[in-house]
């Protein structure tokens, strides 16, 4: 039987949420979560070029020497409305993510340009990141593609771990809250305190933190109750430490 692992991702790691995420890697690191997979946007909202700012690289490389996992995550992690969407794509593009769903149906072309152009700059860093992660986990069948014919070996979404290399969907749906407004607060702490419970019995646990989630007391002391209740009998990893030892396994 396969070892029961914790897999903690922050998402959207980039250089203007740099100083949340260490502080929530430095948390959950004090909580026995020593190691995590960081979703890094390669230019965050147009920001800026993640891969062009020397302070951040060196703090990315000294997660990585530690035995953190870069992993891709989108591009710009933003979407352009689109004219005549339909209600089903407004609804899941707006409503349920505020327009961040940028790989949701990008063109097979558009979205392998995209993935090429950050290996380009994640390798010129030294970077090799394996995983491509899509905002919202929003990634269309012509990305998903996309992505497979990049080199890149899995993918995650909300309720699977997709490894492209073994063809194999782990079953295994993500903790994750939803912070933007306060009645979706609320939702979140009761909906995970209901899943947390149900996942036990899960051979991978996954916790999806975003940076902004160490801002809000009731948020972090349910986040922190779980890491700690987690860590007792399942051993802190990586996505891509997760598929290997899953390979082996098989
Ligand atoms: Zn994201």
């Amino acid at each position: 039987m396969q070892q029961r692992a914790l897999v903690v991702s922050i998402h959207d790691v980039a250089p203007a949420t740099q100083d949340r995420a260490d502080e929530i890697l430095r948390k959950i690191a004090d909580l026995g979560a020593t190691v995590s997979s960081l979703l890094v946007v390669p230019d965050y909202h147009r920001q800026g070029r993640a891969m062009a700012d020397p302070a951040f690289c060196a703090w990315l490389r000294k997660l990585e020497q530690r035995g953190h996992e870069i992993v891709l995550h989108g591009f710009f992690h933003e979407r352009a409305r689109r004219p005549n969407e339909t209600t089903r794509a407004q609804l899941i593009t707006r409503f349920y993510t505020a327009d961040e769903g940028e790989f949701y149906d990008l063109g097979y072309d558009e979205a392998r340009d995209l993935i090429e152009e950050a290996q380009r700059e994640f390798a010129a860093q030294d970077f090799r990141p394996r995983g491509f992660i899509a905002p919202a986990w929003l990634l269309g069948a012509e990305a998903e593609r996309a992505a497979i014919d990049a080199g890149m070996t899995y993918t995650t979404t909300l309720r699977q771990v997709r490894d492209f290399v073994a063809r194999q969907e782990i079953a295994s749906q993500s903790l994750v809250y939803s912070i933007r407004s306060s009645w979706r607060r609320g939702v979140s702490l009761g909906w995970n305190r209901w899943l947390f419970s149900r996942l036990t019995s899960n051979a991978l646990l996954r916790l999806s933190l975003h940076p902004p989630d160490v801002s809000h007391p009731q948020i972090w002391r349910q986040i922190r109750g779980m890491i700690e209740r987690a860590v007792r009998d399942r051993e802190p990893m990586t996505y891509q430490s997760w598929l290997t030892r899953a390979a082996f396994a098989a």
